[in-house]
């Protein structure tokens, strides 16, 4: 496939790979951030390469694993009132709230739950179904509140009323500067989401960088995209240098993306968010500003935030944080798989448990 087997071209791997060696005068640690990474470098088999001289960790960069408990419970209560329906992303579809119930449980017993691709399906689906209220639980970050703002604007335009987003949408970097103030994490470096980047733009890691005196390096999601990225790391710290550098230029550009940014500031205002695993980040969430109001399934519906609570012994939390990797947790590959996954990081593909337990020889 053109602009896209390029960058898995075995010769190019291995010849970046022996310049990453080359590179890394010493060991160091990276987190992903990304929860698309870490698959990534798993799905590619680069981890078992870069071990021991790098050791990656995962970050708090998967949408649905940071979904709480709590949004999750608000979800499940959407789903059981009358002559409505749920537009869905299907890595929800198995989420657990806080009693362990999950949308999937409640589509077996009656509950209107479509799985959709976006959010402007949610609207279409609001479109073919007048007679119901459809409703798009909101998740994710910066990647995808520019498109969810621009449906939101859509359905204004065309005057279509039964359709609402419940938004639990957060943005990346007031979690990031959370997590870099707790020494557990030792890291040198950042491996920066390249989609992410390329709408707040490599410029917007500059604080994390100078703060932390951390390497920050976007990079994109293929096996050679994430070698150079790695590469510019690992001659960073051994220069002792911390900057930001954007490895993947053919879609970040140090400003980044200031329409979409625009697009996404019409519609929502940052609110303080809860986070699985974090809990409350000041400032970290989108909320759907009064203008737009008729739009929030939140404030239309009078859905009540319980209180969260983890699976038992779920060890989620500290795995987003990135001070524990899957196998440390008890459930890991017993309990818990993703055939019966016990906590999101096991549902979700972008999911840390699901990447351990899928590339990572712990499923024999
Ligand atoms: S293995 Fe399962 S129970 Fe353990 S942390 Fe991961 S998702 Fe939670």
């Amino acid at each position: 496939m053109k602009y896209v087997d390029e960058f898995r071209d075995p010769e190019l791997t291995a010849h970046l790979l022996h310049e990453l060696k080359a590179a890394s005068t010493r060991p160091f640690r990276v987190m992903e951030v990304c929860g698309t990474h870490t698959m990534a470098i798993f799905r590619s088999g680069l981890r078992a390469l870069l071990l021991p001289e790098i050791e990656l960790i995962s970050g708090p960069g998967c949408p649905v694993c940071v979904t709480s408990a709590s949004h999750i419970d608000a979800f499940l209560q959407m789903a059981e009132l009358p002559e409505t329906r749920l537009a869905i992303f299907g890595d929800l579809f198995r989420v657990p709230g806080s009693k362990g119930a999950t949308l999937a449980h409640a589509h077996a017993q009656g509950a209107k739950i479509d799985i959709v691709y976006s959010s402007m399906d949610g609207l279409e689906l609001a479109r073919r179904n007048p007679a119901e209220m459809v409703v798009f639980p909101g998740i994710g970050f910066e990647t995808t509140s520019p498109g969810l703002a621009a449906t939101i604007m859509a359905a204004r335009q065309q005057n279509i009323d039964n359709f609402a987003v419940f938004s639990t949408h957060k943005t990346m970097l007031p979690p990031l500067m959370a997590l870099l103030g707790d020494p557990r994490l030792r890291i040198d470096g950042l491996l920066c989401p390249g989609h992410v980047s390329s709408i707040i733009g490599a410029a917007a890691y500059q604080p994390l960088a100078e703060q932390n005196h951390l390497a920050c390096v976007i990079g994109g999601f293929e096996p050679t995209d994430i070698l150079q990225a790695l590469i510019l790391m690992a001659k960073q710290i051994n220069e002792g240098r911390a900057e930001v550098e954007n490895g993947y230029t053919r879609a970040v550009t140090w400003e980044g993306n200031g329409r979409a940014r625009a697009l996404v500031a019409t519609v929502f205002k940052p609110v303080d968010m809860e986070w699985r695993g974090l809990g409350m980040i000041e400032g970290s969430g989108l909320a759907i500003r009064e203008e737009y109001a008729g739009f929030d399934a939140q404030s239309r519906l009078s859905i009540p935030l319980p209180e969260s609570k983890e699976p038992p012994g779920c060890l989620c939390g500290q795995i987003l944080k990135g001070i524990t990797a899957p196998p440390a947790c008890p459930l890991f590959g017993k309990g818990c798989t993703p055939a019966t996954p016990i906590g999101p990081c096991m549902v979700s593909s972008e999911g840390t448990c699901a990447a351990y337990f899928t590339y990572g020889n712990y499923s024999r």
